[in-house]
């Protein structure tokens, strides 16, 4: 299977200096106090998997997203995210098809946006989100539950609970490709 064995996450959030996490197989648990970081490391992988809604980043624009500085330490300039993909071979876009090891990096410059790579290469946000959904882990699907979000599943619509569905069953992706093949 696909994993994602690696996160490496700097200058973004509460990370003023770049943290290296390795994902061991099996279940892991990030702990410690309130307001230490927890959620701002699965909010640093939604990001770079291509989130885009500031609601699930818990920030108003981009730049919110970068480090602000602290009384000790001074703002930082740019935030970048890397995954490190492993058995990723046939889900990777063009020219990557054949790379059974994919690194996505999605780098923020304050004033200037974001840009996303893929083995070093410039990649579009599209490229990365369709990579994922296939994956059935993208930045909005049933795999990653935010802390206010278990409630919500509970009162959801019925159509609603089928997008969650199609999501677990990674056939999003193909919903999006479908709708570009129709505006073509
Ligand atoms: P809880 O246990 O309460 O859920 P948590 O470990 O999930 O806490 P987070 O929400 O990940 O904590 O981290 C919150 C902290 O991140 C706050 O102290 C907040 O000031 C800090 N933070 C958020 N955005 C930035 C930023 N751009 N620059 C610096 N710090 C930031
Ligand atoms: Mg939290």
């Amino acid at each position: 299977a696909t994993t994602i064995d690696r996160l490496s996450i700097g200058g973004f959030k509460s990370f003023a200096d770049e943290v290296r996490l390795d994902i061991l197989p099996g279940l892991t648990g990030i702990i410690g106090p309130n307001g230490c970081g927890k959620s701002n490391v699965v909010e640093g992988l939604r990001w770079a998997m291509g989130e885009t809604s500031a609601r699930a980043l818990r920030g108003g624009e981009l730049d919110d997203l970068i480090f602000a500085g602290t009384g000790a330490r001074s703002a930082r300039n740019i935030a970048q995210v890397t995954l490190h993909l492993s058995n990723a071979a046939g889900l990777a876009p063009s020219p990557f098809q054949d790379a059974d090891e994919l690194e996505i990096s999605r780098r923020a410059e304050r004033g200037s946006g974001s840009e996303y790579r893929i083995n070093g290469r410039v990649m579009r946000a599209r490229d990365v989100q369709t990579l994922f959904a296939d994956l059935a882990s993208g930045a909005r699907s049933s795999a990653i539950i935010s802390q206010n979000r278990v409630g919500q599943l509970i009162a959801a619509k019925p159509e609603e609970r089928r997008l969650l569905l199609e999501e677990a069953a990674g056939i999003t992706g193909l919903h999006a490709r479908r709708h570009d093949a129709e505006l073509k």
